[in-house]
């Protein structure tokens, strides 16, 4: 039925870069057969999930959204991916994105933009635009997305579905194709917040493949989805990330959520994280830091696309390198891997990473001591709804701002969920409402998620 909907609405939406209607056919044969046979399966057990496509997946296209993989077929499978198999679930296919997960629209893909179903000249978010759409869009139950800055919860948010980021470290980073390996955290994209913790699980747990992987069991976040129970629990609204700034359709769903907490029997506070205000721009030295490492591995020599320099007979590796590179990348890409490089370079690092790093220090002691007040931070996920398509792609600075709320998560390594709080008066999309938690109890997302549903 999914890959029926696929053919019928994705030349529409673009949710997807590559099907695989033959594997996953056959993925759902097999747990037939072992159903058949009578053998234990899983719960999730044939159901189908999208893959973005920044997640390694054997035998199967992973371009990363980037022309420098147009391809590249890699040989192995990423743990969560082998992990989704093992539970017998079917791979539909690979999902689209910005180009290496680098923005918040899904227009920086090589390929071409996601349209968001909910209106087809909007933005679906990104850089997980893909995996979003395919959910919201009813080609796929649920999917995998990837989250440095936001890119599930965002998307989540301006889709009408819902998105986690788990604590860094719960869910095993091998076989993801790095963006920036110190925030860098795969996670569920489903309509429900049950359907989440379902995958949630499925997906994390220790793996000695990945050398930040937590060795502790995984957070009960099924048992805390099922139970959906907020008595007694604290919630703390986060002063810095509320009011203004926010599209008033947005704040109003938002306060509303908080209304249905108090009602539900929860108690809200206030709280302060004045360092978050310097979030985006500690962000925006240590994730381009990190790429500019990362992507010198696109060489030109190992994967995927390589370009011969023109008018030379005899190129050096250097220039066949270099010739690739520009053809391979696209200009967000180069704009980062060059704000990275500067960053690092001697005489500038103390001045600019040195003092990301600190901030990022800050903000974790800032998340510290507002869990001193609160179990669960609360805001908007997104400052705006969808936008249309092509509004901020001259402005890398306004489409930076979308990440605002999110980005916090991610230099203190907590996590986050996204679940839709309604649609905003203002154009009638769909607003997102964000939980974060401390560090390794992902669960009380789950129960605070599942009390708004
Ligand atoms: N939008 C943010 C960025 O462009 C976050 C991306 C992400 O989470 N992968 O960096």
């Amino acid at each position: 039925a999914h890959l029926d909907r696929a053919t019928a609405v994705d030349e529409a939406v673009r949710a997807y870069l590559h099907v695989d209607a033959e594997g996953a056919l056959a993925a759902a044969d097999e747990v037939d057969r072992r159903r058949a046979a009578g053998e234990p399966l899983h719960a999730l057990a044939g159901v189908p999930v999208a893959v973005k496509d920044v997640v390694v997946t054997r035998g199967l296209p992973t371009t990363a959204g980037s022309r420098i993989l147009q391809g590249w077929v890699p040989p192995y499978d990423a743990t969560i991916v082998t992990r989704l198999r093992a539970a017998g679930m079917p791979i539909l296919g690979k999902t689209n994105m910005d180009e290496f997960a680098m923005g918040s629209s899904t227009e920086h893909s090589a390929y071409g933009p996601t349209h968001n179903p909910w209106d087809l000249d909007r933005i679906p978010g990104g850089s997980g635009g893909g995996s979003a759409a395919a959910v919201a869009s009813f080609q796929a139950p649920l999917a995998i997305g990837t989250d440095t800055g936001g890119s599930i919860r965002q998307p989540a948010s301006v889709t009408g579905t819902v998105g986690t980021k788990p604590t860094y470290g719960g869910v095993s980073r091998y076989g993801l194709i790095a963006m920036a390996s110190s925030l860098d955290q795969a996670g569920p994209c489903t309509r429900t917040v049950l359907d989440a913790a379902l995958l949630h699980e499925v997906i994390a747990g220790h793996d000695p493949m990945d050398s930040t992987s937590i060795d502790a069991p995984v957070p009960p976040v099924v048992q805390a989805a099922r139970r959906a129970d907020v008595s007694g629990m604290r919630i703390g609204i986060v002063r810095e990330l509320t009011g203004e700034g926010y599209q008033p359709g947005v704040q109003r769903r938002f306060d509303e959520a908080v209304q249905h907490l108090i009602d539900a029997g929860a108690e809200v506070v206030e709280v302060s994280c004045p360092s978050f205000t310097h979030a985006l721009a500690a962000y925006y030295l240590v994730m381009p830091s990190e790429v500019s490492s990362n992507l010198a591995k696109f060489d030109a020599m190992r994967y995927g696309l390589r370009v011969l320099p023109e008018g030379i007979d005899d190129p050096s590796a250097e220039q066949v390198m270099a010739a690739t590179r520009a053809a391979g990348f696209g200009d967000e890409v180069k704009r980062r891997i060059i704000l990275g490089t500067y960053a690092l370079s001697s005489g500038y690092y103390d001045a600019y990473y040195g003092s990301a790093q600190k901030v990022r220090r800050l903000i974790a002691d800032d998340f510290a001591a507002a869990f001193e007040r609160a179990d669960v931070l609360v805001s908007p996920t997104s400052p705006t709804t969808a936008f249309p398509l092509g509004a901020k792609l001259a402005d890398p600075l306004s489409m930076y701002m979308q990440d605002i709320a999110t980005i916090p998560a991610n230099l203190a390594g907590v996590p986050g969920l996204s679940l839709p709080s309604g649609l905003a008066d203002e154009d009638g999309l769909p607003a997102g409402f964000q939980i974060l938690a401390p560090a390794t109890r992902d669960e009380r997302l789950y129960a605070v998620g599942a009390a708004l549903e």
